[in-house]
């Protein structure tokens, strides 16, 4: 009856994914020190060329924003990344590890060792993925609107 509750990743495996989740953290702190000279704004010519191409397939008015929020969104990414590092660390250590939040079954380990820091299966990944597009769309045509509506 509590099986349910009792699905668990083997500690041999637990002990992998902690290595590799302090190997991956280590990479971060290391590569955010390496870039402090080289700060996520100075970088912003490169940048907006980069992005100027996905920029593309936003309405023109916006896209000086657009390349300028890529890179808070960068800077973010990079910041919340190790956030998932540290709570994946902790995941390990309470035994709630590579188990899917939503369905609560073991989330394979070929996909945990692409990504350690995954809290979900993919079928769950994909649910929530398709959700996420359909919030995001809402939100752009919004903000086109409110867009149009300014410039009349
Ligand atoms: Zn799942």
């Amino acid at each position: 009856m509590s099986e349910k509750q009792s699905v668990k990743m083997n500690v041999e495996d637990l002990q992998f994914f902690e290595s590799l989740l302090i190997a991956r953290r280590r990479e971060i702190v290391a590569a955010q020190n390496n870039d402090k000279g080289s700060g996520i704004f100075q970088n912003q010519g490169e940048q907006s060329v980069e992005s100027s191409s996905f920029s593309n397939h936003l309405a023109d008015v916006a896209s000086d924003l657009t390349s300028l929020e890529t890179n808070f969104d960068l800077a973010a990414r990079e910041g919340k990344y190790l956030v998932y590092v540290e709570e994946a660390l902790q995941r390990i250590k309470n035994g709630s590890f590579g188990v899917c939040k939503v369905c609560n079954s073991l989330i394979p380990k070929a996909r945990l060792e692409a990504v350690p820091t995954a809290t979900k299966c993919v079928n769950c990944k994909e649910e929530t993925k398709k959700k996420e597009k359909e919030d995001n769309r809402i939100e752009m045509a919004r903000a086109f609107a409110e867009q149009q509506r300014r410039n009349r």
